[in-house]
Parts: C-alpha cells; sequence; structure tokens
C-alpha cells in the first residue's frame, strides 16, 4: 500500500506540475495535449520487438518492485490488421496506457478497434482508463468485473473493468486479420485468456507464461496451471509466444514454466512426506537453477501457496482467501 500511496504522490505531482504549466504557458499546454502522455518507451523500460507481420510486443524489463512507478512491469501487445487494430494490456497507469496508444500510432493510421485484459491483475488492467478515454471496447472474461472492482479496488480509486465481458471461444476480425480468444485456467481465479493470431502463429499469453521470471501464483490454482501449460505446448507448439512477464520465446518458455511448477510440486509433496511446517517450507532458498529469474521477491509467496495448495491440499477458495488475508499489497499487484 505504502508503495501504491507513492505511485498516487507521483502522478499528483505529475498533475500538479501540468496545471502549472497550463496556467504559465498556454503554447506548452497546448503541447502537453498533443502528447497526452510525458512517458516514453524508454522512461516505461520498454522495448517495442516485431513478433510478425504487424504484430508487436512491448517488453518490459524491470525488476518486481520496479525501482521506478513510472516503469511497465509486464508485456503489452499490438495486433494490426487490414482494417483496424487489437491491443493487450494496457499496462498498470493511465499514462502507460496512452504510451501503448501512442506507440500504434507511429506503427500505423489505423484506428485501435479492441483492447482486451488478458486477466484482472492491476499490472495489466490500471492502464484501462486510457482505453475509456478513447472511448474503446474493453474485453475480458470470467469474473473480472466482479474480481477488479472489489481486489483491485481497495488500492485504485479509478478502475475502468471491462465492458464486454466474453464467455467461451471468441473470433475477432480486424479486417483480413483473424484474432482468436480463448479461456484456460491457472493464473487468476478464472479471469485467463490468451490472444492467438493464427496466419502470424503468434501466441500472447497473459500471465499463464512467467518467462525467466519468478511467477505469481498465490490467486491461482497450481495444478490446473500445470494441465493448461500441458495443452497450450501441444496446441501452439509452433508459435512465437509474448509472455505476461519476461522475454519474447516460444514452446521452450513453456516448456520450461511448466518445470519450474513441477519443481514447485515436488517440493510440496516432500514438505508433505517430511512433516515440515509451513514456516519451514517457506524459508526455501530459490534452487540455484533459477538464480538468474527476475521477481525473486515472489519467491516465499510460491512456496506458501504451494505449501496450502499441495502440501495441506485446500481448495482454491481457502488458499485465496488466505492469500487476500496475509500477502503485501505491493505483491497483489501482479
Ligand atoms: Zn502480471
Amino acid at each position: 500500500m505504502k508503495q501504491l500511496r507513492q505511485w498516487g504522490l507521483g502522478l499528483l505531482l505529475v498533475a500538479l506540475t501540468a496545471v502549472g504549466l497550463i496556467a504559465l504557458q498556454p503554447r506548452l499546454a497546448i503541447q502537453a495535449q498533443e502528447t497526452a502522455s510525458t512517458a516514453t518507451l524508454d522512461s516505461a523500460g520498454l522495448t517495442l520487438e516485431e513478433l510478425g507481420d504487424g504484430i508487436y510486443g512491448l517488453i518490459a524489463s524491470v525488476d518486481f518492485p520496479p525501482v521506478d512507478p513510472g516503469m511497465a512491469i509486464c508485456n503489452g501487445g499490438i495486433v494490426i490488421g487490414s482494417d483496424g487494430v487489437l491491443v493487450v494490456d494496457p499496462f498498470q497507469s493511465e499514462a502507460l496506457g496512452d504510451l501503448l496508444f501512442e506507440t500504434v500510432a507511429t506503427l500505423t493510421d489505423l484506428p485501435v478497434k479492441y483492447v482486451v485484459n488478458t486477466h484482472y491483475h492491476f499490472d495489466h488492467t490500471g492502464g484501462n482508463p486510457a482505453a475509456a478515454s478513447r472511448q474503446l471496447p474493453i474485453l475480458g472474461r470470467g469474473p473480472i468485473r466482479e474480481f477488479m472492482l472489489t481486489r483491485n479496488g481497495e488500492s485504485d480509486s479509478n478502475i475502468t473493468p471491462p465492458e464486454v465481458v466474453i464467455d467461451g471461444a471468441w473470433d475477432l476480425w480486424l479486417g483480413e486479420r483473424q484474432v482468436q480468444i480463448r479461456e484456460f485456467e491457472g493464473h487468476s481465479g478464472g479471469t485467463d485468456a490468451i490472444v492467438y493470431v493464427p496466419d502470424a502463429k503468434v501466441l500472447i499469453t497473459g500471465d499463464l507464461l512467467f518467462n525467466q521470471r519468478i511467477p505469481y501464483v498465490a490467486d491461482g490454482n497450481i495444478r490446473t496451471w500445470q494441465a493448461t501449460l500441458a495443452e497450450l505446448i501441444v496446441d501452439y507448439s509452433d508459435a512465437l509466444v509474448l509472455p505476461g512477464h519476461g522475454p519474447v520465446t516460444d514452446v521452450a518458455g513453456l516448456e520450461s514454466f511448466k518445470t519450474y511448477l513441477a519443481d514447485l510440486v515436488a517440493l510440496a509433496e516432500d514438505w508433505e512426506s517430511a512433516g515440515t511446517s509451513e514456516e519451514e517450507a517457506v524459508a526455501t532458498e530459490l534452487p540455484a537453477k533459477y538464480s538468474d529469474f527476475l521477481f525473486q521477491a515472489l519467491f516465499p509467496s510460491n512456496l506458501e501457496a504451494a505449501y496450502n495448495q499441495i502440501t495441506l491440499g485446500q481448495d482454491d477458495a481457502a488458499s485465496i482467501q488466505h492469500y487476500l488475508a496475509t500477502q503485501p499489497e505491493s505483491v497483489k499487484a501482479l
């Protein structure tokens, strides 16, 4: 919460500075309105990467928690069709959402038609106000509205949930280009969706894939997530993959993350047979093979989720209640 307050203070200072400029220098104010946000790809720690013809990823490289609240934590996606554009996950703030739309404008003159939230977590949906201010439809699935309003609402007074809630398999068309949205389970309590562009074989997974990052699992179901990864590996074996966090990969990244979850489950099964206490379990050191992963601050919460879900065999509801009651605010964002 403290961190979020700091972010809020930062945004307030930016706003006050903008008001000062408007009062003193009308010409500068006009420029500020034209550019909409002061964030740049550089200041946001984002790299624009072409994933296929007219398909781009904005790849975040900062560790978590970010050293600078203006830096993007997750990846965003841009899919340009023959008559319009679809964007995925407008980051954690309106300024970063604005940056996503400004980046689209540097790539094409075509209008954005759809905004997709791959799940409800704050780092992927906090930028939704930038879509709403452009009168763009935001799509999400399952209980995404409820989860955003109740869970994200504690730390964000400007919640903008999707106004189109999809159910089942959806195909959207950007002129000639088909974009498939499909539901999978495991990371965020029934709000996970993937975006796939069949003509280019590009898969945007949201947080069903953390690549070279310690994942955020406390809000998910580890065993369900393992089954989803096995399915994604079969269904998208030849796709280029944009993960929710971490660098662009392919089926190898899905395999590697599936191994990570299997390692976590193996640890939890060992704790069960050894009668390990939760206190001891959560103190387990990060295995050396994952020492170059970012987001290591999340590892204790991985251990705790594994202990609850695997060692104790708690169901989702008990596990999520435990998570909501015990996790620090800064970790709830992912
Ligand atoms: Zn995330």
